[in-house]
C-alpha cells in the first residue's frame, strides 16, 4: 500500500475547460480568467480579485501597492515558505522575522504587541494563515491582529496562500487586511498548475494592482484586444511585471473552483479522522484545533513528537516513508536558510519556538482523494512506530 504526501484530483471539466480555451484560438488572459476572478470575490466576499500567476506574484504586487519602499521594514513570521520574505526583498525592503506560537505556528496577537514595541519602525505585516487556520484577525472579545495593526498605522498583507477556503469570525481570509494573496500552486487546497489570486476592497490598491500585474500598462489589456473601438494605444504608468494568469491555468482553476467545497469537506473529514484515531497516541502532539473544524482550510495536517518519543522525527519520516507513506516538513525556518541567516545575522536562539516545530514536526498526507482505508493505514503506522 502506498500512500503519497499529495495528490492532485483534477477529474472535473479541467480538460473540458481547457479544450474551449483551445479551441476559441486565444490561450492567454482573457474570460476565463476574468470568470474565475468574478467567482472567488462572490464567494470570500472581497470587491476585487486579480488572478496573477503565482501566490510569490500577488505578494510581490501587494508590496508595491502598499508602497513599501528600498529600505523599508516588513514583519515575517520566521516559520513560513521562502516566498513570504523574499518578495520583501524584491522591492529592497527588509524582512524583520517574528517567532511564532507553538500552538498554531502562527503569529499570536502577543508576539506581534512585543514586535511592535520592539520595533516602532515597521509599518507592514505579512501574515501567514499557517496550514490554512486562520490567524486571529478579528477576535469576538478584545484586540485582534487587525486591532492592533490598525492602532500601530501597520498595514497587513495576508499570506493565504494555505488557506482557501479558511474563516475566522464568520467572514473568509481574503477580506481582513489591506490584501490577501493565495497560491493555487499544484499542491494547494485547489490549483490551476502554477497560479495565484490577489483580493483586496480598496480600489486604490486594485488598480495599481491590475496594472502592475501586466507591464504597467495604464488600461485592461484584454479590452485592448476585444473592443471593436480604435484601441491600440496604451501608456505605461510605471516599469510593471508580467504577472498575469493564462486561460489555460484559468480553465484549471475554474473546474477545481467547482469543486472547492467538495475537495474542502473530504479534507475537513480527513482532519477529523486523524483527531479522532491519534487521540490515544501519547507521544505525538495534534495540531490546534478550531472551534469548528470546517473554519480551517486543512491544507497541511503537522504533527509534532514529543521529547518522550523514543524517535527522532527524521528517523519516524524515514520509517513511515519504508512503508509507503509520504509526509513533509513546513518548513525549514527563514532564520535557519543561509541567504538570511548571513545577510541579517541571525540567531536561532532568538526563535525557540520556531526551531522546536521545525525539528519536531511532519506534515501528514491531508488531501480529498485519501480513502478511509488510506487514512487508517496512515493511523495505524503512526502509532506503531511512536509507541
Ligand atoms: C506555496 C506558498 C507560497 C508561494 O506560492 P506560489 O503560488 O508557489 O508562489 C507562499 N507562501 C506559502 C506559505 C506557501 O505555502
Amino acid at each position: 500500500m502506498k500512500v503519497p504526501y499529495a495528490r492532485i484530483d483534477c477529474s472535473g471539466n479541467e480538460a473540458k475547460y481547457i479544450a474551449e480555451v483551445l479551441d476559441s484560438g486565444w490561450l492567454t488572459t482573457a474570460s476565463k480568467a476574468k470568470d474565475l476572478e468574478d467567482r472567488i470575490s462572490q464567494y470570500i466576499g472581497a470587491d476585487f480579485c486579480l488572478a496573477v500567476n503565482s501566490c510569490t506574484s500577488a505578494m510581490h504586487l501587494a508590496l508595491d501597492a502598499l508602497g513599501v519602499e528600498r529600505g523599508a521594514k516588513v514583519f515575517v513570521p520566521s516559520l513560513t515558505f521562502t516566498a513570504t520574505a523574499e518578495v520583501v526583498r524584491y522591492l529592497g525592503a527588509h524582512p524583520v522575522l517574528l517567532d511564532v506560537d507553538l500552538s498554531t505556528n502562527a503569529i499570536s496577537t502577543d508576539i506581534l504587541k512585543e514586535a511592535i514595541e520592539q520595533h516602532p519602525d515597521v509599518e507592514t505585516l505579512i501574515v501567514v494563515h499557517f496550514g490554512g487556520l486562520a490567524a486571529p484577525m478579528t477576535v469576538s472579545d478584545g484586540e485582534g491582529i487587525l486591532d492592533i495593526c490598525n492602532n500601530s498605522g501597520i498595514k497587513i498583507v495576508e499570506d493565504a496562500a494555505h488557506a482557501l477556503p479558511a474563516q475566522t469570525n464568520d467572514a473568509f481570509v481574503g477580506t481582513f487586511g489591506d490584501i490577501t494573496c493565495f497560491s493555487f500552486y499544484a499542491n494547494k487546497t485547489m490549483t490551476t498548475g502554477e497560479g495565484g489570486m490577489v483580493s483586496t476592497n480598496n480600489p486604490v490598491y486594485a488598480t495599481r494592482m491590475k496594472q502592475m500585474r501586466l507591464h504597467g500598462i495604464d488600461r485592461d489589456v484584454w479590452n485592448r484586444f476585444t473592443s471593436d473601438s480604435n484601441s491600440w494605444e496604451y501608456d505605461v504608468i510605471a516599469p510593471g511585471f508580467k504577472y498575469n494568469m493564462a486561460d489555460l491555468n484559468a480553465a484549471v482553476g475554474l473546474a477545481q473552483f467547482e469543486r472547492l467545497e467538495a475537495m474542502h469537506d473530504r479534507r475537513v473529514a480527513c482532519a477529523r479522522w486523524y483527531f479522532e484515531a491519534l487521540a490515544s497516541a501519547t507521544n505525538l502532539q495534534l495540531p490546534h484545533q478550531p472551534d469548528v473544524l470546517a473554519s480551517h482550510a486543512w491544507h497541511l495536517y503537522p504533527i509534532r513528537l514529543n521529547d518522550r518519543c523514543n524517535k527522532s522525527r527524521n528517523e519516524l519520516i524515514e520509517s513511515l516513508a519504508q512503508r509507503g507513506i509520504g509526509t513533509s516538513v513546513h518548513y525549514k525556518p527563514i532564520h535557519r536558510l543561509t541567504y538570511y541567516a548571513e545577510k541579517y545575522g541571525l540567531d536561532a536562539v532568538d526563535f525557540p519556538n520556531s526551531e522546536k516545530i521545525w525539528q519536531t514536526s511532519l506534515s501528514l498526507p491531508i488531501y480529498n482523494l485519501l480513502s478511509d482505508e488510506d487514512l487508517e493505514f496512515v493511523c495505524a503506522n503512526l502509532i506503531e512506530l511512536t509507541a
